[in-house]
């Protein structure tokens, strides 16, 4: 291999180029690669990466995903796995059993994926290219001289004669901590050291690693620390090395070590305190199934008996690890108070209790109310399992999720979010089983194996992609802050994952709506809804075109809708889809050229004729014959209507506004009534949003000019809580208002 211009950064393959690479190369699998580079070209390349890297010289981050395959189901424990040199290993090839040893001979190269330069006991090199990792350049995971495991290793092409070995799943790279039987005795180095220091010094140390973010150095210096006290008997610097070492699980997402150390610290606490060394705080055990619990209950009085930094903690992790509580009471005007771009997390209990996962008739699972509910109350909150916090402008948070089988690229939100979640399965077993529960598109099914009860679920990354691409939501910081966006202003909005509300099915006529507080995500209903009844979502608001929104539907959820209104449009005959969505183009275009004129009275007029034409392409035509859509929204209609609302408040005709408003709510399938001073919603498909209160806000100003105040009142309550369905909070319900 020529070694490359040292301004080309050659770690970084663009992605459509590896797809030509995978297409067009020749297939070479169970082979040996022809020829590949020596160890002084692979180090020297690397270098010139890393000095490039120092320099900023990199395209923005792509993660790539290669073609699926199963993690390795080797065990190092048991000894039925055979070792092979570089010299085994094979292109495409990842035998069942084997498994290599290898030791990193340069600094790594950490950007897009993990990249280093490894050597085999024979002292063969290879470049090793790791995914998926956590790491960062100042608190790298591959150090050099790091000896580790890669399970099934096996070439892949990254071009001519350009061969690297690439682990995708983080259970195929096992660390080997020194004196790990594994290391070949050719590179043990002597222990030694570890006396040399005293907890209280590697606890120093590991503060400061702390303090300057490396995170990882910090884990490690408070776990030598905890050895040499392991046979010493000083349980206040115990507790607090064990308190420490929680505190750096946390900020690394690793809960369930978390759990664990601090059971620990509240057991040695009980222990050493002579009015607790008796009681059930001394068994870490008891602790630890109440961390895990996700119950508001504390029968051991934790709190009161246990050090406030020791219960700061432990409710830091039960959070983290889910809380539920049983009533939908929460402040909501302090949560959105607390709630910004950096305060994303908010804790709080969940709500889930009153809504079930069952399966439904033909949409696979689905989420049920267990009890009934009024329109507009909460159904479920729920925190969530994983919303990445970043910054926005930051470009340097900027990067692509590619997926080389299906050649797709996810943008960042998705991409953060695929890193996250990848993150907090890999080091909580506890918290898989129900999130790979989820739907994958049948992917395990057909590329993975059974597993036992008792057994942890392998994070294998591309079924957590297939999840994520089927279950994630785009979530804003405050689904109200949408409302209060200049028209076309597009946020970027992030993504997150709920494992609970991911349940909930699609229907163009829901009778919940989802909105977004920081990480929590607030189910409310759009009707009354009984007992027993699919509680459902609109995943995107649907199209006019029936044919248009089924396919929508198929290619991104794999689904098609069976809603009253899909069933009642997928029976339409092909002339009467055409008319509406011709005349629908065509009043789009006449508004259009509108804005350029300015709107005149003879100019609303004119769209008003074209509105009563798509009007009676909706009304049946035959004599006394019923009206299919009596109750159902009328899709086309609507932004037409909402346009001659406004182009009739415009020029201050309010009687011609109000009969629009009523229309236009009308057309979202919501039916009023006002006799005797009384405002009543009488038929509601659960079709609330921005645009039906809007209506009620055009109405309210139409009762307010005619000085029927009662009436107004009553539509503004109306209002008033449509808002709070659509945003989650009622704050700038007044400023939405006015404008
Ligand atoms: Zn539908």
């Amino acid at each position: 291999m020529m070694i490359p211009k040292a301004t080309e950064n050659t770690y970084e393959v663009a992605a459509d180029q590896l797809v030509k690479i995978i297409k067009n190369g020749p297939n070479k699998a169970g082979q040996t690669p022809d020829r590949l580079p020596s160890r002084e070209t692979l180090v020297k390349t690397h270098e010139q990466n890393l000095k490039l890297l120092a320099e900023g010289n990199v395209p923005i981050r792509n993660i790539i995903l290669p073609r699926p395959y199963p993690p390795s189901r080797v065990n190092l424990e048991d000894s039925a796995f055979e070792k092979v040199l570089l010299k085994h290993v094979r292109i495409d090839e990842r035998k069942p059993k084997a498994i290599g040893i290898f030791r990193a001979v340069t600094a790594p190269y950490v950007y897009s994926s993990t990249t280093t330069v490894i050597e085999d006991e024979e002292g063969h090199v290879a470049k090793l290219t790791v995914g998926n990792l956590e790491d960062s350049p100042v608190d790298p995971i591959v150090t050099e001289n790091a000896t580790f495991v890669v399970k099934q290793p096996c070439w892949s092409r990254l071009g001519e004669s350009n061969y690297h070995i690439r682990v995708d799943h983080p259970s195929d790279l096992v660390l080997l901590e020194p004196g790990n039987r594994l290391i070949p005795k050719t590179w043990r180095q002597k222990e030694g050291g570890i006396a040399t220091k005293d907890a209280a010094q590697w606890k120093k140390e590991g503060d400061m690693m702390f303090l300057k973010k490396k995170f990882r150095k910090a884990l490690k210096l408070y776990n030598k620390g905890l050895r040499v006290l392991s046979d010493a008997s000083d349980p206040t610097a115990e507790i607090d090395l064990y308190r420490k070492r929680c505190g750096v699980n946390i900020v690394l997402l690793r809960l369930d070590d978390a759990a664990n150390d601090l059971s620990k610290a509240i057991s040695i606490h009980a222990k050493s305190s002579p009015d607790l060394s008796s009681s059930q705080l001394a068994d870490q055990s008891t602790i630890h199934s109440w961390l895990n619990n996700r119950s508001t209950e504390d029968p051991l009085e934790i709190a009161s008996k246990v050090p406030r930094a020791l219960k700061e903690l432990a409710t830091r992790v039960k959070f983290d690890l889910g809380i539920e509580q049983s009533s939908p009471v929460y402040d909501i005007p302090l949560i959105s108070s607390y709630v910004g771009p950096l305060s994303l997390h908010v804790d709080v209990a969940n709500y889930t209790c009153d809504t079930e996962v069952r399966d439904t008739a033909s949409q696979g699972r689905g989420l049920y109310a267990k009890k009934s509910f009024r329109a507009n109350d909460i159904i479920s909150a729920e925190k969530a399992f994983v919303l990445p916090g970043y910054f926005m402008q930051d470009k340097g948070s900027d990067c692509l999720l590619y997926s080389l089988h299906d050649e797709t690229a996810a943008p960042r939100p998705g991409a953060w979010l695929f890193k996250e979640l990848v993150q907090k399965l890999r080091w909580n077993p506890s918290l898989r089983k129900e999130f790979f529960s989820l739907d994958d598109g049948g992917y395990w099914k057909e590329c993975g194996w059974e597993i036992a009860e008792d057994e942890d679920v392998p994070v294998d990354v591309f079924r957590v992609e297939f999840i994520r691409r089927y279950n994630s939501f785009s979530a804003p910081t405050r689904s109200a802050d949408l409302l209060n966006q200049p028209p076309n202003a597009n946020p970027e909005l992030r993504n997150g994952f709920w494992t609970h509300s991911s349940y909930s099915n699609h229907s163009c006529l829901p009778n919940a709506i989802r909105t977004f507080m920081g990480d929590i995500r607030f189910m409310r209903a759009t009707r009354d809804i009984e007992a027993g009844e699919e509680i459902t979502t609109q995943y995107v608001s649907p199209d006019i075109d029936i044919d248009a929104r089924q396919e929508k539907f198929r290619n991104t959820w794999g689904f098609e809708c069976t809603c009253e209104l899909c069933t009642l449009e997928g029976k339409l005959g092909k002339d009467t889809k055409e008319a509406r969505l011709r005349h629908f183009e065509e009043l789009k275009s006449m508004v259009m050229k509108l804005g350029e004129k300015g709107t005149t009275v003879t100019s609303i007029k004119k769209i008003a004729r074209g509105v009563r034409e798509l009007e009676a392409l909706y009304t049946p035509t035959g004599e006394g014959e019923p009206d299919p859509y009596a109750k159902f929204p009328r899709l086309a209609l609507v932004h037409p209507t909402l346009f001659l609302t406004e182009a009739w408040r415009g020029v201050k005709n309010y009687d011609r506004m109000m009969d629009c408003a009523y229309k236009l709510l009308r057309n979202f399938g919501i039916i009023v009534s006002v006799e005797d001073d009384k405002f009543s919603v009488v038929n509601n498909v659960g079709m609330i949003n921005v645009e039906t209160v809007r209506a009620l806000k055009y109405l309210s100003e139409g009762f307010a000019v005619k000085e029927e105040t009662a009436l107004r009142d009553q539509v503004l309550d109306t209002a008033r809580s449509w808002y709070l369905t659509i945003t989650g909070a009622e704050n700038d319900f007044e400023e939405f208002m006015k404008l």
